[in-house]
Formats: C-alpha cells, sequence, structure tokens
C-alpha cells in the first residue's frame, strides 16, 4: 500500500509530489495519460501573477500572493526558464482607471509590494508599441513569466528522482473506501493509498464524486490563444493586461519566456471537458480586444493556435480541504488562474495539511532538491561545442532548424527519469516543432529517434495522446507494409 496516491499529473499535482517527496513516504503519482503536463497545464498564459487580482480573503489571493515570491529558488533548483519582467494593466478609459485604483488598493490588501499607479506618459515610455490612448497603468514589477509544461515536467523528474513512483496511462475510474485508505481502480492496475489527493484538474469534480456524495461541480472554460515568431516577441517588455471583467483578467499579450509573443485568452463556458479546439470566431474576439492595446501587432507572423481549459469550480474560489465525508481524500480542485502561481504555495498546505492528518512527517536526509539541466547546444561557447561533440557525435546534427535542436538533446529528454514517449514530448521539452515551421521539416527526424531508443517501429509512434499516431504506412521501401 502507498502511503499518498496523489491523482493527476500537472502542475498541482507534480508540485505536491514533489513537496512530499522530501518525507520519508511512499508515493504514486497516478495520470491519465502517457506524459505529464498534458491537461490545463500546457495550455495556458505561463503568468506568474504579483496578486492584486483576487479578491483579499480568498484562498486564490492567499496562495498567489504567498506562491509568486517562491519561484526565483523552485525554478534555480529545477533550472526552469523564468523571467521576473512585470506586468501592466493598461486603461482605456476614466472607468478603466477607476478599477486600477481598486486594483491597486486589493494589492495593497493582499500584501503584493513594489506596485505603482503610472500615468500615460510613463506606461509609453515603458512600452512604446502600447496605443496612443492608453491613459495610465498598474504597474506590478514581481510578476513573471515562465514556461509552464518545462516546470511541471521538471516537477515530475526531480520527484521521481526522490523515489515517487510515476504511473501513467492510468486513468482513474472508481476509488473504493478501504479500511484505513483506498482502493483506486484503473484499467492497467488497482493501486491501495492510505491517502488520496485529487489534482485531477477539470476532472476533480468527478473524482471526488467517486468518493463522496457531497459535491462540488467543475465547468470547463476555454480560452483560446495565437502564438507570434519570434520576430515579434520584442514588441513587449512586460506583461500587458486589459481591465479584468466578469469573465476573468480578458485578452492579454506577452512576451514567452522563449521570446515569442502570446496573445490571448478568450473565456468561454463549455460542456466538454477534452474540447480544447480553436475556432474562427474567438480568435476573431481576441485579434480585436488585443487591437485595443496595440494596432502593431504583427498577426501575418501567427505560428500557432491553442487552446486551454480553466477549471471553473461552483465556488468561486480554489477548493483546497479534506473531505469532510470521505476522510483522507483531500481534494484540491477549482484550481484556475491563478493556479500556476499559487502552486508552490498550494503544494506546501497540502503537506501541512497531511501533517495535521496523518502525524508527524519524517523528512529525509537524502532528498535532491536540484535537477539536471537540459543543455540548450545552441547557448554554449564554440569550444563547448566543439568538446561536446567530440564526446557525443549526436551533439554535432541539428535536427530542429528552427529551434536549433540537436539529437544529443532529443535522446537526453527521452532517456532522462519521466522522459518523453512522444512527439509532443519531445517538443515540450527540448523544443522541436515549436519554431516557425512547427516540426514540418523536423517531426518525421524525431519520430525516427523515438522510435529507435524506445524500440518501437515508426508506425507506433504517436503525436501526443493515445492513439494519435502519425504515419498510416510506408509508401515505398518496404514490402513489409504494402497494401496497408
Ligand atoms: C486559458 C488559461 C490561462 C491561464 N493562465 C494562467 C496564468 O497565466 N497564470 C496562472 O497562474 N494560472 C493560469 N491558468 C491556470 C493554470 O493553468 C491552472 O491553474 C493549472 O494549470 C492547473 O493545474 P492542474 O494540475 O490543477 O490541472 P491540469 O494541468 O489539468 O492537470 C490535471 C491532470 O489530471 C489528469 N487527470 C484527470 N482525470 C484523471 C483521471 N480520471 N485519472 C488520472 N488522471 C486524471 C489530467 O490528465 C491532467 O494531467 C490559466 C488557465 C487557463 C485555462
Amino acid at each position: 500500500m502507498y502511503d499518498i496516491a496523489v491523482i493527476g499529473a500537472g502542475v498541482i499535482g507534480t508540485f505536491i509530489a514533489r513537496e512530499l517527496s522530501r518525507y520519508s513516504l511512499k508515493i504514486a503519482l497516478i495520470e491519465k495519460d502517457n506524459d505529464v503536463s498534458n491537461g490545463t497545464t500546457k495550455a495556458n498564459s505561463g503568468i506568474i501573477h504579483a496578486g492584486y487580482d483576487s479578491e483579499p480573503g480568498t484562498s486564490k489571493a492567499k496562495f498567489n500572493a504567498l506562491g509568486n515570491p517562491m519561484f526565483d529558488q523552485i525554478c534555480k533548483e529545477l533550472a526552469v526558464s523564468f523571467k521576473r519582467i512585470g506586468s501592466l494593466v493598461i486603461g482605456l478609459s476614466s472607468r478603466d482607471m477607476n478599477t486600477i485604483e481598486e486594483l491597486y488598493i486589493r494589492g495593497l490588501a493582499n500584501g503584493i509590494p513594489e506596485m505603482r499607479v503610472l500615468n500615460g506618459n510613463e506606461v509609453r515610455k515603458m512600452e512604446p508599441n502600447l496605443n496612443d490612448d492608453v491613459s495610465g497603468a498598474l504597474y506590478a514589477p514581481t510578476a513573471g513569466i515562465i514556461d509552464p509544461w518545462e516546470l511541471a515536467i521538471a516537477l515530475a523528474e526531480n520527484a521521481v528522482e526522490n523515489g515517487v513512483e510515476l504511473l501513467l496511462n492510468h486513468r482513474v475510474t472508481a476509488v473504493e473506501k478501504l479500511p484505513g485508505g483506498y482502493r483506486i481502480h484503473t484499467p492497467a492496475s488497482d493501486i491501495e493509498a492510505e491517502y488520496v489527493i485529487n489534482c485531477a484538474g477539470v476532472h476533480a469534480d468527478e473524482i471526488n464524486s467517486m468518493a463522496a456524495s457531497t459535491h462540488f461541480h467543475i465547468t470547463p472554460r476555454r480560452g483560446q490563444y495565437f502564438v507570434l515568431d519570434k520576430y515579434a516577441g520584442g514588441l513587449f517588455n512586460t506583461v500587458v493586461f486589459q481591465c479584468p471583467g466578469k469573465m476573468g483578467k480578458g485578452v492579454l499579450v506577452t512576451p514567452t519566456v522563449h521570446g515569442n509573443l502570446l496573445i490571448g485568452p478568450d473565456a468561454q463556458d463549455t460542456d466538454d471537458k477534452e474540447n480544447v479546439e480553436t475556432t474562427a470566431d474567438r480568435l476573431l474576439f481576441v485579434r480585436e480586444s488585443a487591437a485595443k492595446i496595440s494596432d502593431r501587432i504583427p498577426f501575418n507572423t501567427v505560428i500557432r493556435t491553442f487552446a486551454g481549459l480553466r477549471a471553473h469550480p461552483n465556488t468561486g474560489d480554489f477548493i483546497i480541504e479534506e473531505s469532510k465525508e470521505a476522510g483522507g481524500l483531500v481534494n484540491v480542485a477549482g484550481i484556475e488562474s491563478p493556479g500556476l502561481s499559487a502552486a508552490p504555495a498550494i503544494a506546501k498546505h497540502v503537506v501541512e495539511l497531511l501533517r495535521g492528518a496523518a502525524g508527524k512527517l519524517k523528512e529525509r536526509s537524502d532528498f535532491n532538491p536540484l535537477r539536471r539541466k537540459m543543455l540548450k547546444f545552441m547557448e554554449l561557447s564554440d569550444n563547448e561545442k566543439a568538446g561536446l561533440i567530440r564526446k557525443d557525435h549526436r551533439y554535432g546534427r541539428i535536427i530542429c532548424r528552427c529551434e536549433h535542436v540537436t539529437e544529443g538533446e532529443i535522446v537526453d529528454a527521452i532517456r532522462r527519469k519521466a522522459g518523453a514517449t512522444t512527439v509532443s514530448g519531445i517538443k515540450r521539452r527540448v523544443r522541436p516543432g515549436m519554431g516557425r515551421c512547427q516540426g514540418g521539416f523536423c517531426e518525421p527526424k524525431v519520430m525516427e529517434i523515438l522510435a529507435r531508443e524506445m524500440g518501437k517501429d515508426m508506425l507506433e509512434i504517436v503525436k501526443e495522446e493515445k492513439g494519435s499516431f502519425i504515419l498510416t504506412g510506408r509508401t515505398k521501401g518496404s514490402q513489409d507494409y504494402e497494401g496497408k
């Protein structure tokens, strides 16, 4: 029996699993998909919010304010890209300026440091590509940008290094109460654990209902985005928000941590928890909204559109508590924005909840907080590159010409703990396919490397989720596949 089973390997589940791996515990991290970070964690704005936005007194406000300052240390330990570039909420009218004043006061109540209200000239000096009618802004220098999937992957890798068992392709279908614990049913195997932590994102309400009859409800709230080529990444220096509305923070424009420009999201409630398609009408809305921030956004440099699903709870706030009815089941649910920013503080809080429930947790002396950095070949000096190629010739073979990724980096991404097994898994770890051609040139080569490293046929390689095969048969060269 495991001491603790964490269901869901998004940023919340991986943070909690890694935090728990500091203690002498047997931990399972259970994920329905074939990789970590395949849910909402892979599709959001990637902003570590300063924390002025949420209502004072809510869990959102508390954990955002506590979580934000933790990122410098965590990203250093895990070698994850993070930049504290600051954020602006811009005002376009006197009504907006009143909202900005309210946000400032809310920020003070939430304990957010260093905020300032700027006038129009000050804002345009910081961001020369804003429209001329910007009349002022709330500036919060502690806001940052991060690669959210890189963070979750790094957390999972470090958790596994510290003894957590990652059980991929284990979709939880039932949670059965046992004396002193739970049996978690999945088609792959059943898992028994004393404590269950439910971090299943948009599906967390279903997991709770498997064990308890007191329900909460999660509505998937879809948000759609444009990603622009790196040419456009330098257009803005900070995260630029508009004033928030009923459905959230509204369409924003931000550089990404890798130098692209990200624009979005809209907000649309749906009843389909898997529907992450983008639609022409909503993307047009995003484009028109972004034009209020700047009319200089070069939409002819869009390289990708995508959508993510917020886990919007009917309670209006994060749900982080042990179920009153199903003792030993801790729900960490409804973690919509600012969930990424709040994640490290949520993880610490959950450990404290367990300490209360399970008694003393024994710290391990051999916990290693450090993750080996993903080597970025193109960032090395010429001497370092030459030395590396001498040691391993695969670093001398460029696979992705847009993002300059070598075969050596791809092989490393596959062979690491919690390593990649899919084309998208490689893409999220070392970025082939993230550039302008979106994998047009490198994808077949990535597939070849994956097949070779995993001892599989190329026809078995999937893009992302189970069954998402890319090839259907050979067109020439092998009789084995003729006619198939
Ligand atoms: C459009 C958008 C923009 C956002 N922008 C920001 C932002 O800029 N800053 C910020 O702080 N936050 C932001 N957020 C919120 C942030 O993305 C989320 O709070 C965070 O990603 C939630 O992580 P999670 O681990 O709870 O969920 P997920 O990443 O969805 O992880 C849940 C995991 O559970 C697994 N799972 C589900 N059901 C089962 C099952 N039955 N069995 C096993 N596994 C299961 C899923 O496959 C998934 O991997 C945004 C969200 C959206 C949608």
